[in-house]
């Protein structure tokens, strides 16, 4: 089958053509600064070079029309006709606590996801603006709803309460729910495969650490805690997010810089973590480079980001009364020896040992840990988009 995965943003759509059979790419692309000016459409083939176009995209239907035009281009193209996508797949970011697995998208499923708005608004209706362009030109054409959050909806009460009053939770649903759900799956899933362990008889801890981290306790195949939260906000530093905060802290910085609530919050999710910290940039490679010349700043951002993904990994030990397996994956989790092997330090006393020079190996699945190390720790890339296809295949068929 030909599954188009879509990840829609406010401003912007990828997407993949993937065969299901042979799980090749046979497609990818972006569409960037929709409904703006000068907006382009980038298109790569499985097998030619990239292509980059600047062409008008005032919404996402017309976006959608130009990757249409760009799958079945007489000459670049991967499919020969519209007809011959056989299914769509979506990423949907918040499901709230009414979805806990992916879903055929119907009317009612829409509603749904509109009704988990509040939760993820700039998220949410735009993931729902790609859908509606998808069902209008593609009306045939079965689509399915994978949710970031879904995965973790097996998380057990202690871990998604907050210490807030429980009518928040209940009028409201302010919860845990966490991200990245898409990735932890498939890499909690291929570490079993590769450490030859049943899926459901593993405790894994997936380090998923890119431009947003968040690192997820996986036991039995199901996720048991994970450090992002009602929002991506919580948790790890990360490019520009802060990561956890004292709450007392905002209003003591709003009251001291005179900001309102919204600039708080702005500050929080773009002028914080490495870029807050450091002053260099959101970019961990930037960040290392300065820290690497001397900068303080710079070596305080990676100290801060090395120290709470160990105490988080830490932390999930104990929630699973151990572990088998430890996978880092995403950018910097998958490029990165220096944080592999910085946060591995923390972790003597597990009797984890990294084997350095295979750690020197970057973007592919590579075992770490040395043979007579007490838990597995691989690098894992992670794939959302096949994951994503994967859901729509088995939902479809
Ligand atoms: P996103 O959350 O946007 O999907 P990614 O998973 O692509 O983010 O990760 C982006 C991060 O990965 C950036 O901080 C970037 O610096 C980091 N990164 C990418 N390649 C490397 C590398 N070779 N070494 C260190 N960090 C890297």
């Amino acid at each position: 089958m030909n599954i188009l995965v879509i990840n829609c943003g406010s401003s912007s759509l990828k997407f993949q053509l993937i065969d299901s059979a042979t799980e090749d790419v046979k497609a990818s692309g972006l569409c960037e600064r929709i409904g703006m000016d000068e907006s382009c459409i980038t298109y790569k083939p499985a097998n030619g070079e990239k292509e980059k176009t600047v062409s008008p995209m005032p919404n996402h239907k017309e976006a959608i029309k130009l990757v249409i035009d760009a799958l079945t281009n007489e000459k670049t193209g991967a499919l020969k006709s519209l007809s011959e996508i056989d299914a769509v797949g979506h990423r949907l970011v918040h499901g709230g606590e009414k979805f806990n697995k992916s879903v055929i998208i119907t009317d009612e499923v829409i509603k749904a996801v509109e009704e988990c708005n509040d939760l993820a608004p700039l998220h949410n209706p735009a993931n729902i603006i790609g859908i509606n362009a998808c069902r209008e030109l593609m009306p045939n054409v079965p689509m399915v709803g994978v949710f970031d959050t879904a995965f973790h909806q097996t998380m057990p009460e202690k871990a998604y309460l907050y210490g807030t009053p429980y009518e928040y939770y209940e009028k409201y649903g302010v919860r845990k729910y966490g991200f990245h759900g898409s990735s932890h799956s498939f890499v909690s899933k291929r570490a079993a495969e590769l450490a030859g362990k049943p899926y459901d008889a593993c405790k894994t801890i997936v380090c998923h650490l890119g431009n947003g981290s968040s690192i997820c306790a996986v036991e039995n195949g199901k996720s048991v805690d994970t450090s992002m939260g009602l929002t991506p906000l919580e948790g790890l530093i990360m490019g520009t997010r802060s990561g956890d905060i004292d709450p007392g802290a905002l209003e003591y910085i709003m009251k001291k810089e005179g900001i309102s609530y919204a600039d708080m919050m702005t500050i929080l999710n773009k002028k914080s973590g490495f870029q807050g910290i450091s002053g260099v940039s959101s970019d961990c490679r930037d960040v290392e480079t300065a820290a690497k010349e001397g900068n303080k700043r710079a070596k305080a951002a990676m100290d801060v980001f090395f120290y709470r993904v160990a105490k988080t990994v830490g932390g999930y030990v104990a929630a699973m009364n151990g572990v088998d397996v430890i996978c880092f994956t995403a950018g910097i989790g998958e490029n990165d020896a220096h944080t592999r092997e910085e946060v591995m330090k923390y972790f003597g006393y597990l009797g984890i040992t990294i084997d350095l020079e295979k750690n020197k190996l970057r973007g592919e699945e590579v075992l770490i840990s040395t043979p007579d190390s007490k838990v597995k720790v691989y690098v894992i890339p992670t794939n959302e988009e096949l994951k994503i296809a994967r859901e729509t295949v088995a939902l479809v068929k």
